[in-house]
């Protein structure tokens, strides 16, 4: 029988990969994944033991199983000569196909909370595969701080820190987040383009990337080659728009640069920015899909309406 590939988006974060390695060990698959392993994503395989999946650059004639993400941008090469077998996922649907198939999707903070509510009740979760998953939780809700939190996720992560015997889940959260969150010894590129996704809007090519620090000073530090990058990815890659947010896990919050149109950013987020200005701060800002992604789209949606 042709084996099943368990992968993740792009630029994979931990939940992509984690969701992979466990959804895939709990079903016999073979794990995947579309691109590099950030920091995080390292310390929370090498803490519970587990292996990283196999590298997939290319899909072609394969059948995948996609977790975290259904949007064909995000998708590993190859995809439309793969086959699709099914999806697991917590973000919005932007996907078609031309036959049927297994999706499941719901508003929870992670994938991997989705994989333990479906299978924690029916098969013993190994205390690695609980603890990893537990990993992906706090590493996607931000230490249950992004509004993309639900509280199923809390429930759920509170059952799997039992399995994995870990006493302070708040703890365990803040271990994983700082693995990640340093920006020195990375280059620009890592810096913006380890957590970046493309996104259709209304025709537009929008690109977003994220990083999370626990220092706004290293942000600061780095404002200049910042923007630099964003620019320079901006007119070499077609974008309408490209926004990197630098979200401050300890005071919450994110500073947005920004190439663009200074006046979508004004709209979607309400705030004013003074000329020249290539940065804003929003209090409270800790999610891209809930928080960066809706009001972008339905301004540039609105700004793209023929005027009738
Ligand atoms: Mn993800
Ligand atoms: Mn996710």
């Amino acid at each position: 029988m042709e084996e099943i590939i368990v992968i993740g988006h792009k630029n994979p974060d931990t939940d992509t990969v984690i969701s992979s390695v466990v959804l895939s060990g709990i079903m016999g698959w073979k794990p995947g994944r579309a691109g590099e392993i950030n920091k995080e994503t390292e310390f929370v395989l090498n803490h519970f033991g587990l292996s990283s999946p196999e590298l997939i650059t290319n899909a072609t004639g394969r059948k995948i199983f996609l977790v975290d993400h259904n949007e064909a941008a995000q998708i590993v090469d190859g995809h439309e000569e793969a086959e699709i077998v099914g999806i697991l996922d917590h973000h919005k649907v932007q996907f078609s196909s031309s036959r049927p198939l297994y999706i499941h999707i719901e508003p929870l903070g992670s994938t991997a909370s989705l994989i333990a509510k479906l299978y924690m009740e029916k098969i013993r979760l190994n205390p690695a595969w609980a603890g990893a998953l537990l990993g992906a939780i706090m590493s996607d809700t931000v230490i249950f701080k992004s509004p993309t939190t639900t509280d199923e996720d809390k429930k759920i992560a509170g059952e799997l820190a039992e399995i994995a015997g870990i006493g302070d889940v708040a703890a365990f959260g803040l271990e994983v987040k700082k693995a990640n969150a340093s920006l020195s010894g990375k280059s620009i590129e890592e810096i913006v383009g380890a957590d970046y996704k493309d996104f259709d809007m209304s025709g537009k090519k929008v690109g977003i990337g994220q990083t999370e620090v626990v220092d706004a000073a290293e942000v600061a530090a780095k404002r200049d080659e910042i923007i630099t990058y964003i620019d320079t990815l901006k007119s070499s890659g077609g974008y309408e728009m490209v926004i990197f947010a630098a979200t401050d896990i300890i005071n919450e919050g994110s500073e947005l640069f920004f190439s663009g149109d200074k006046s979508v950013i004004e709209k979607a987020f309400g705030v004013n920015i003074p000329d020249g200005e290539r940065s804003v701060r929003i209090p409270g800002l800790m999610s891209r899909k809930k928080q960066i992604v809706p009001p972008l789209e339905e301004v540039i949606k609105i700004s793209r309406a023929p005027i009738v």
